[in-house]
């Protein structure tokens, strides 16, 4: 049986205003170098065939010159541009990613993805076709009404805070994405399993990401980000 190929789709196109900085937040450092990089390290190591990187269209040659041969990165296949919303970027990855079984989207701001991740990554859409990563979550919690109310509590047990990687067959995430291009109104889409739930109705298997695989979002993530990096560092 011929080997089964393995792509990733990196988005890293957004404009990160939660961060309040003129920088978006992918290409902020810890300890010296852009985040991106951290997170393209992971998948340079990895058993990937193909790489393509989405970023917005003005910090393409950034990304080219500062990141990817600066540090010599040479899994990255591609660059795209990116779209307006985050499942716009992740449609012009899909249809740039060309041939392939299986592709694994995943945020640029997420920079502590590990082999571990990836592997569990592997064995479960090997199995399932669809999968993301997440955690269980630690705090209890609440849906609110639109004052601010407690609406319901549901059973943590069952309340999983949802990551990237997610992977997915090729054919199902790009029929998936094709559907949802074909909606007027697509509606609030913040994940790729979301689209494979709301167009196709196949279940989504989840695997253990890391309580470590955070999405550097606001200002304050980027202290426990350095926190991270010398713990890994004196591990290693
Ligand atoms: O905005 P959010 O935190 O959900 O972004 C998650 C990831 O998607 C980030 O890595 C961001 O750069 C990327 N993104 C993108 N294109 C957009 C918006 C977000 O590639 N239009």
């Amino acid at each position: 049986m011929e080997k089964a190929k393995h792509a990733a789709v990196i988005v890293a196109g957004g404009s990160g205003s939660r961060m309040h900085s003129e920088m978006p937040k992918q290409y902020l450092e810890i300890a010296g170098k852009p985040i991106l990089y951290y997170t393209l390290r992971q998948f340079e190591n990895s058993f990937m065939d193909a790489v393509v990187l989405v970023v917005s269209k003005d910090w393409i040659e950034y990304c080219q010159t500062e990141i990817i041969e600066k540090y010599q990165l040479q899994g990255v296949s591609a660059i795209v541009c990116g779209g307006k919303e985050r499942y716009d970027s992740v449609y012009r990855g899909l249809s740039a990613v060309g041939d392939c079984d299986y592709v694994y989207i995943h945020d640029g701001a997420r920079p502590f993805l590990n082999a571990q991740i990836l592997e569990r990554a592997k064995a479960c859409v090997e199995e399932y076709q669809a999968c993301a990563a997440g955690m269980p979550v630690k705090d209890t919690i609440k849906i609110v009404d639109e004052h601010g109310f407690v609406r319901e509590t549901p059973d943590r047990n069952y309340v999983w805070q949802i990551q990237t990687p997610q992977v997915f067959s090729f054919p199902l995430i790009k029929e998936a994405y094709e559907q949802l291009y074909h909606r007027t109104d697509p509606g609030n889409i913040t994940d790729d399993a979301m689209v494979v739930e709301a167009m196709l109705g196949h279940p989504v298997k989840l695997f253990e990401g890391a309580y470590e695989n955070i999405k550097i979002t606001t200002p304050e993530d980027l202290v426990t980000a350095e926190n991270f990096l010398r713990k890994l560092k004196i591990m290693c």
